[in-house]
């Protein structure tokens, strides 16, 4: 299922490769974000052309719009949203903690309130697995306890114990054929909870490992910090992912953390503000400066964007609200994000990767506004 190719001898950065049933993933990989069965304003054939290996789709979303009746009479998610390719599904846990009103959190699961009519609904480990058995994903995620950062001490002790709990229930629910289940390691800033997470969603035998309750408005030391704590109890022969991150400096920093999947909605979100990443940082294409700046967003980028329109022609869109200028910064910024990925693994390969590493941080300027974007950021 998965193969690890190559050892990156600078880091702990891994090249991979993880076998599912829509596909092969070339890892490290960084996955779309198609929370409503869409990645925002990109289409599943340029999704494809600009590299496009494995989408994201969320459980509690989808689930409460159109509804699991209408996706099961589709045929599952790949029907529905006519992407033939892998597709990993959130196990809704995360939504059920940031968006809705939870009512209570109960031995089996949550009691909440939907974010969007107020109807009272259930979502626990038995039901998110059921839901992601209909979505069909090639790969499901365990439905766990993601408290806010800032919790007390005690009770991110029990959203660990709770998560333990619940990944065993998740175990033992019928999969789709070929499903893949991934555990997900909690425990916040806390180093010692954060091993005790991840030793024991070990000891329960799942096929790859996920750290969440990272970047959720806590400091970037923190987020590298929780990383570094939990992956020497991670098995070297399964992928590893860090769920809902990051920047590009933050993906390389990552995979040198020897993290193989990432997801983020800032390329996209943030292209719908008019901001877009280049590798020596993040630029705003509505900035006066660029009024009659006739290059492209990134010199050298290979995305239709880039090789068809000015920053001068782009701002004019982005100020005038043309659907197109929001959708060409899109294309560029996925497009970067998966070119920066596929350059990572031609380094790894290459024994290079820690050259490019220390180039790629060097040249980078870190936006507080991106960050904080981030920190807001919901999927
Ligand atoms: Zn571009």
């Amino acid at each position: 299922m998965f193969e690890l190719l190559k050892t990156d001898p600078t880091s702990k950065a891994r090249l991979g490769r993880l076998t599912t049933t829509h596909g092969i993933i070339e890892t490290p990989v960084f996955m779309p974000v198609g929370t409503q069965g869409s990645v925002k304003a990109l289409d599943p054939r340029e999704l494809r052309e600009m590299g496009t290996e494995i989408l994201l789709g969320n459980t509690y979303h989808l689930s409460l719009r159109p509804g699991m009746d209408i996706i099961r009479a589709a045929g599952g998610l790949h029907q529905f949203i006519n992407w033939p390719h892998p597709i990993l599904t959130d196990s809704g846990g995360y939504q059920v903690f940031s968006l809705a009103r939870i009512r209570k959190i109960k031995a089996h699961g949550v009691e909440f309130r939907s974010h969007l009519d107020g109807s009272l609904l259930f979502l626990g480990p038995r039901e998110a697995m059921a839901i992601q058995r209909e979505l069909r994903s090639d790969i499901a995620m365990v439905f766990d306890d993601c408290p806010p950062h800032t919790s007390a001490p005690r009770e991110m002790r029990a959203a660990v114990e709770r998560t333990k709990r619940w990944a065993e229930e998740c175990l033992e629910q019928p999969r789709a054929p070929g499903q893949l289940v991934f555990g997900i390691a909690q425990g916040g800033a806390d180093a010692a909870l954060r091993e005790d997470c991840a030793k024991a969603l070990v000891a329960l035998g799942f096929d790859g490992y996920a750290i969440g309750g990272v970047s959720v408005g806590e400091p970037e030391p923190e987020i590298f910090k929780a990383i570094d704590v939990a992956e020497p109890f991670l098995p070297a022969h399964l992928p590893r992912y860090a769920m809902g991150l990051g920047t590009p400096a933050q993906l390389v920093e990552l995979v040198a953390r020897g993290m193989d999947m990432f997801d983020c909605v800032l390329p996209t979100r943030v292209a719908r503000n008019g901001t877009a990443f280049t590798r020596k940082g993040a630029i705003s294409v509505k900035a006066g400066a660029f009024k009659a700046d006739f290059r492209p967003i990134e010199g050298g980028c290979e995305c239709y964007a880039c090789r068809h329109f000015s920053r001068a022609y782009l701002r004019h869109l982005l100020n005038v609200n043309e659907i197109l200028g929001l959708r060409m910064v899109s294309v560029h910024n996925s497009r970067m994000y998966l070119k920066l990925m596929a350059d990572i693994r031609a380094h790894i390969a290459a024994g290079t990767f820690g050259e490019f590493r220390r180039d790629f941080i060097a040249n980078y300027v870190p936006s507080r506004k991106v960050l904080l974007a981030r920190a807001n950021a919901e999927r």
